[in-house]
């Protein structure tokens, strides 16, 4: 059988992560990236990437862990390598801060991030308003630089970039043996699946270089993430919105909540505003799927939905998408041997 030809539709993080771990798992697949928008113009740009997971109800607790667990291991290795700088990913440590203590004591990811702990007394005197908290460190992505340095790795591996909307996964059928749909929020009409929704975020990307600690409030709507390049306020969930658009009254109550978290942010200079779409889902889709029709067949994977933590669990979903091209692959073993007899 010649060598399948992938097709991985979309060039977010989910996308482009994925592409690396089917280049690295089975390096003689013929292997495209094809997306309608490549980095700066994805949600995966406005991200904070951030490496603080959230919880989805419609995966168990061991397997979000899991996808958790193998994200900050790939993300520890490259923070502590020569490539730390170009792939802009980072420690940072900081305090996640609670009004009443929490429901859930110890998140399922304590376990994972480095030195979590509850704070001290004299570290929560930075914070009046608030009666507990946990201090740890995590680990941070600059998402257009990390975006930009998965494509370095793609492309020394010989795949092919292509900037194209997809209509329907059909359209690949002709060039391609697997399709891999990464599509993100763009999977609700690629594929029509109406259990997805999305969940529209706003932040602003300042410049406030003295600001070193990340600031989490706890119900993880208002945030201070500082990165290489600028820090990231948050933020916004709003369900079901599907507006692209900046809204400014959004702007200053983002800002108003930060500073008071935060005093030192007032001095913030070239605030910037973005608006993404978090692909939010019950749970991830991460699936194989034999499209049929009139008797041709499509292999598809699909790994979508990531909503508020497709940095988070990038790289452990992805692994479980490249065991799932390998099934693929030996389903078309299978077609090849089985037509010959
Ligand atoms: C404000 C905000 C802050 C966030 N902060 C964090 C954080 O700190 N940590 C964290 O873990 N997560 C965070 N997230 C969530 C994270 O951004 C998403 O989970 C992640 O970006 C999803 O990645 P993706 O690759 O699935 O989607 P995208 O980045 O949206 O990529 C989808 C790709 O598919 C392509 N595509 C779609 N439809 C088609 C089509 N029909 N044809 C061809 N191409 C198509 C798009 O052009 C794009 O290339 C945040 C999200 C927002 C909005």
């Amino acid at each position: 059988m010649a060598a399948p030809k992938v097709a991985v539709v979309g060039a977010g993080v989910v996308g482009l992560s994925t592409a690396l771990c089917v280049a690295e798992t089975f390096p003689a697949c013929s292997l495209a990236v094809v997306a309608e928008q490549f980095t700066p113009n994805t949600t995966s740009d406005v991200a904070a990437g951030m490496l603080i997971p959230h919880t989805t109800p419609g995966t168990p607790i061991h397997v979000q862990k899991q996808w958790f667990k193998e994200t900050f291991t790939y993300l520890f290795a490259i923070s502590n390598s020569v490539e730390a700088a170009e792939a802009g990913t980072h420690f940072v440590s900081g305090w996640q801060v609670f009004k009443s203590t929490p429901k859930e004591e110890l998140p399922f990811w304590s376990d994972v991030v480095l030195g979590f702990r509850p704070m001290s007394e004299a570290e929560l005197q930075k914070f009046p308003q608030h009666s507990c908290g946990q201090a740890f460190t995590t680990l941070k992505c600059d998402c257009p630089p990390y975006l930009l340095w998965l494509e370095k790795r793609l492309k020394a591996k010989g795949v092919q970039m292509y900037t194209r909307k997809v209509a329907n996964l059909w359209e690949l059928q002709s060039e391609y043996n697997i399709v891999v749909n990464c599509a993100g929020i763009g999977a609700h009409q690629l594929v029509g699946d109406q259990k997805l929704f999305p969940v529209r975020g706003q932040v602003l990307k300042v410049h406030a270089p003295w600001v070193k600690n990340f600031i989490r409030d706890g119900d993880g709507l208002t945030y201070i993430y500082p990165g290489i390049h600028s820090v990231t306020l948050g933020g916004t969930r709003e369900k079901e919105s599907w507006s692209l658009s900046p809204n400014p009254n959004t702007t200053k109550d983002i800002f108003d909540r930060c500073c008071a978290l935060e005093p030192s942010l007032q001095r913030a200079q070239d605030i910037k505003v973005k608006v993404g779409l978090r692909p939010s889902r019950a749970c991830v889709r991460l699936q194989r799927e034999i499209l049929s029709q009139g008797g041709a067949k499509l292999l598809v994977v699909h790994n979508y939905g990531h909503g508020s933590g497709g940095f988070s669990m990038h790289r452990g979903t992805a692994k479980e998408a490249a065991h799932l091209v390998g099934e693929c692959i030996a389903a078309l073993q299978d077609f090849s041997s089985r037509a010959k007899l």
